[in-house]
């Protein structure tokens, strides 16, 4: 088994699409970013090419391609888990933390964890996602950005 960590960080900005865990959340900031700047979904990309040793989604999809301006991010998804099988690896479980001060998030998780266990071929019970604040403190307490972080366990597949 392999485990891997992935850590994203985006900047609220107004007259931007709240997009978490391929959810739009009503709200009056977004986040900035060459793609949909989902936070959640980048963390958990890092997360998984970080376990399989596959460098980061900075290098798979590069912000100067205009291929991947406004793309969403669980199409990228899709492209990293195929990357996995590949490499002989799937998703096992995976830890979900969004740390933000506002909005508050917990009618969306459920959708959140439909989606983005959809798009990796996994039963939900497969993916956790997780909210907190940080009380306040920090450019997410001060609602200056999202962060995100992800944990993620992968298997080997099973042979025939
Ligand atoms: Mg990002």
């Amino acid at each position: 088994m392999r485990i891997g960590h992935g850590y994203d960080v985006h900047r609220l900005v107004p007259g931007r699409k709240l997009i978490l865990g391929g959810v739009e959340i009503p709200h009056y900031l977004g986040l900035l970013g060459h793609s949909d700047a989902d936070v959640l979904t980048h963390a958990l990309m890092d997360a998984l090419l970080g376990a399989a040793a596959l460098g980061d989604i900075g290098q798979h999809f590069p912000d100067s391609d205009p291929d991947y301006l406004g793309v969403s991010s669980l199409t990228l998804l899709g492209r990293v888990v195929d990357l996995l099988a590949k490499e002989g690896w799937r998703l096992g479980n995976a830890d979900l933390t969004i740390l933000a001060q506002r909005p508050k998030l917990k009618d969306y998780i459920p959708q959140m964890r439909q989606n983005l266990a959809r798009t990796m071929g996994v039963p939900v019970g497969a993916v956790s996602v997780k909210a907190t604040t940080e009380e306040g403190l920090g450019f997410t307490g001060t609602e200056q950005g999202i962060a995100a972080h992800g944990v993620v366990l992968l298997e080997p597949q099973q042979t025939q």
